[in-house]
């Protein structure tokens, strides 16, 4: 499935590309330019979850889609929404849900099934939502069997995050330290082989610094927000930051209330909470490290109004800007660092 970038398609990506990073360094104020179906900066959001329901429900997964295009979002992680009930050969239930996929966005011709950048940029070329598959479920991702990554990798799966129920058969975890299971290992370099990207979400910091360090290729953390500023509830700590970091991956920012505010809190002034966890990450690794995975739901549950309304992302854009966040910053955050990192795995 990933294969080495032909001439014609890097050319055709950096012209895209190229030409959107060049327009907006002439002309912010709108975020917007002429002349081209994309705006600038490109939002790509590494995970959401489109409903909790079968892909099959067309009719949630075509509204849900329809929900997050209009917030101006051009490329998502598409959580698959597998039926949990049908876990005895998940790759194969997959598949299905896949196909069926395929299926709507051939009927709709709103979406399109992506991998790499060049498709991403192709897709805003063509006025679509860039869809990227992802695996985050509970139950039956790898079995026994380590050969059900290069399954997933034949379905052009982008990112598995490895929390399920199974992740005490992949790591062993101490008081203090976690190490891999020799399974666990045989996963994460399969993946690391494949280009699946490793997505730490969820895992006890320990395991998380396990799993950095076994895999040789970077990992993401695709909707995880930092303890250290203000996240109570999340175990991503700045040690995990700072590991992840120096392997060259990204902590994606949630837009989930529980991470953003206290349990029976107000949820005012999300934007500000949000841009204090960013600022912390910056603070710490650098800019080039920041993404964002919005966890949004069907229909936008668990996400506060003010980053759920239509006017979200360009509220966000002003935000930044507001704290000294560079046009080119902003670019990296909403977009461009994720798109790097599907062009290196
Ligand atoms: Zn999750």
């Amino acid at each position: 499935m990933r294969q080495a970038l032909s001439l014609k398609a890097g050319l055709r990506f950096l012209l895209l590309f190229g030409l959107s990073v060049g327009i907006a360094n002439k002309g912010q104020s709108d975020g917007l330019f002429t002349g081209s179906p994309c705006p600038v900066p490109l939002i790509l959001d590494g995970h959401t979850h489109m409903g909790f329901s079968s892909a099959t429900s067309g009719k949630v997964a075509a509204e849900s889609l329809e929900y997050i295009t209009e917030r101006g979002y051009r490329a998502v992680g598409f959580g698959m929404p597998v039926d949990r009930r049908d876990l005895t050969d998940l790759p194969a239930t997959l598949a299905d849900e896949i196909g069926q996929l395929q299926e709507l966005s051939q009927e709709l011709e709103t979406f399109t099934l992506s991998r790499t950048p060049e498709d991403v940029m192709q897709a805003c070329a063509d006025g679509k939502l860039a869809v990227l598959l992802t695996i985050e479920t509970f139950d039956g991702v790898f079995g026994t069997e380590p050969e059900r990554v290069d399954r997933y990798e034949e379905m052009g799966i982008l990112s598995i995050t490895l929390v399920n129920n199974e992740h005490d058969r992949l790591l062993d975890r101490h008081e203090r330290t976690a190490e891999l299971t020799p399974l666990g290992r045989d996963i994460i370099s399969r993946m690391n082989a494949k280009g699946i990207l490793v997505d730490i979400t969820h895992l006890w910091p320990q395991e998380m610094l396990a799993v950095v360090a076994a895999s040789s290729q970077p990992v993401i953390a695709s909707h995880s927000n930092p303890q250290g500023a203000g996240a109570t509830n999340s175990p991503l700590f700045d040690e995990v930051i700072e590991a992840a970091a120096e392997k060259g991956g990204l902590i994606m920012l949630s837009f989930n209330a529980s991470y953003l505010f206290r349990e029976g809190e107000d949820q005012i002034g999300a934007i500000n909470r949000l841009l204090n966890q960013m600022d912390h990450i910056r603070t710490l690794v650098g800019i080039d490290h920041l993404g964002i995975g919005t966890d949004l739901q069907a229909y936008g549950q668990y996400v506060p109004d003010e980053l759920g309304r239509t006017s979200a992302i360009g509220d966000l854009q002003a935000a930044m800007a507001e704290r000294g966040y560079s046009p080119a910053d902003i670019q990296k955050v909403l977009g461009r660092n994720f798109l790097r990192l599907l062009g290196e795995i």
